[in-house]
């Protein structure tokens, strides 16, 4: 399809299907793209451009919900990696003006000056149903086991919306943009929650809170447990170590897993990312003034909520006290809605299973994940795709500009151009996105969240 076909496929209305498609690819159903994130609404700008209709549902009660809570947290990429083009030119075509390609947005940029707009274009916005909590997806009248006319019956979507009711969408296909937000790593060392720790969720915050903004009263005066030994375990205990020089009752705890937190440092001076290496470096200052009080091999088994704080207790028996604990423990997919749907995922970082052994975080990193796109991120069940964070499974090392070109190539697929699903291209600088890094994102279990945004030769 060429540009002109394409941008008068993204003007038409809801239920409409464009003349030009193949008999056999016009249905009765949309594909329903679940989340409207940045990756989700890309593929519906994708679908809509391949002449499909698609139906976002969003959980969230706006567009870019999951970056919403972390909207204070600046990105590692610069805007020009953070833009879906087939988005940015439907924007530009209703006068949208974009933002300088070199700046590192906050998280809230990315809502207010381009989900935000994207969402609200009248291509989307009909398309878009917030409040919509997809809770399963099926085929219609056919559970898993049932293999008869599986790939000739539509996805049925069971969502649940905001006032409670519950309803089934029928779909032609299925891409699952949900992300990994709402489902953060335990805090226990196994993977598992620790002892505890369901019934002491009242003293855990958010996965990255806003400790010096919406959620000081929380941590001012207070004493904060960071566990975990990512970018936003360093971006948090930096965070709190100014909201401690305002309020100097603050005390600052951080338990890590591994025996030293030396890789949490980066490589300071000599880090290829100056500014990864600078906020390893500061981070070293504050534990070596004090500020921070470090425990290293602090695997936790138990938590225990009581009325005045929360005991938190390590496998070897140290026990450390504190008001608040902050899991900065990474995050996996929620894989519980997509239970009657045949998946192929790597045993390891559930992600789709050819994709896995590409972004393992023992072994690959932002820059050095190879571009993929429908081919690679098929599953047994045709026509559904997991894609953006999601299809990483609980691999920390996705990046968005991959997302697009993700869901660039499933649109293809779906529309049957298979030759344009495969060609996938997608250029990043040598450095990956991060080559203007200022920290913060991609955590993963350690000790593989050292390695994230890095690049080989880049010592981590
Ligand atoms: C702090 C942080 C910093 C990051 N910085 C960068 C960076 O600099 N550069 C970069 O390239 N990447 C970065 N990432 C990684 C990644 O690009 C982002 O996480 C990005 O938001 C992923 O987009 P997504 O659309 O896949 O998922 P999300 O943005 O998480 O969107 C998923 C959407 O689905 C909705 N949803 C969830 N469950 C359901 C459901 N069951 N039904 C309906 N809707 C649902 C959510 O409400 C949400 O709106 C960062 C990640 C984090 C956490």
């Amino acid at each position: 399809m060429d540009e002109q076909a394409r941008a008068a496929a993204a003007e038409q209305q809801p239920g409409q299907q464009p003349e030009h498609q193949p008999e056999h690819q016009r249905s009765r159903h949309p594909v329903v793209v679940i989340g409207a994130g940045p990756v989700g609404l890309a593929a519906a700008v994708h679908l809509l451009q391949r002449g499909l209709e698609p139906l976002v549902l969003e959980a969230g009660p706006t567009a870019g919900s999951a970056i919403g809570q972390w909207r204070h947290i600046r990105l590692f990429s610069p805007w020009r990696f953070n833009l879906d083009p087939a988005a940015v030119r439907l924007l530009e075509a209703s006068g949208w003006e974009a933002p300088r390609p070199t700046a590192l947005p906050y998280g809230g940029e990315i809502v207010d000056r381009y989900l935000a707009p994207l969402a609200a274009l009248p291509q989307i916005a009909p398309r878009l149903q917030t409040g919509a909590r997809v809770v399963a997806v099926t085929r219609a009248g056919l559970d898993r086991t049932h293999s008869r006319d599986r790939e000739g019956t539509p996805f049925s979507v069971r969502a649940r919306n905001a006032d409670g009711t519950v309803r089934e969408v029928t779909a032609a296909a299925v891409i699952d943009a949900s992300g990994t937000w709402s489902t953060r790593n335990p805090l226990g060392t196994s993977g598992l929650p620790a002892t505890g720790e369901p019934e002491a969720e009242a003293r855990i915050s958010a996965p990255l809170p806003d400790v010096v903004g919406r959620d000081r009263a929380r941590f001012g005066g207070r004493r904060a447990l960071v566990v975990g030994a990512g970018h936003s375990a360093a971006n948090t205990l930096i965070a709190l170590a100014e909201l401690a020089r305002a309020e100097p009752e603050t005390r600052i705890l951080w338990a890590v897993r591994g025996a030293s937190a030396q890789k949490a440092y980066g490589g300071g001076d000599a880090d290829g990312l100056p500014a990864r290496g600078q906020l390893g470096s500061r981070l070293r200052r504050l534990v070596e003034a004090g500020t921070v009080e470090l425990h290293t091999g602090f695997g936790i088994s138990s938590l225990k909520a009581l009325d005045s704080h929360v005991t938190v207790e390590a496998v070897d028996g140290r026990t450390l006290e504190a008001d608040v604990v902050v899991p900065c423990t990474g995050f996996r997919p929620d894989l519980g809605i997509l239970r009657e749907l045949r998946l192929e995922l790597d045993p390891a970082v559930e992600a789709p299973r050819e994709l896995g052994p590409l972004i393992d975080p023992e072994f690959h990193s932002c820059g050095t994940v190879p571009p993929h796109g429908a081919r690679l991120l098929a599953h047994p069940e045709k026509d559904f795709y997991i894609v953006g964070m999601k299809s990483y499974g609980r691999a920390p090392t996705f990046l968005l500009a991959t997302g697009y070109e993700q869901v660039r190539s499933v649109a293809a697929a779906l529309a049957g151009d298979r030759a344009a699903a495969d060609t996938v291209q997608l250029e990043l600088p040598e450095t990956g996105v991060c080559s203007t890094d200022v920290g913060t994102g991609c955590d993963a279990p350690e000790p593989a969240a050292q390695d994230c945004c890095a690049t080989e030769g880049i010592p981590s």
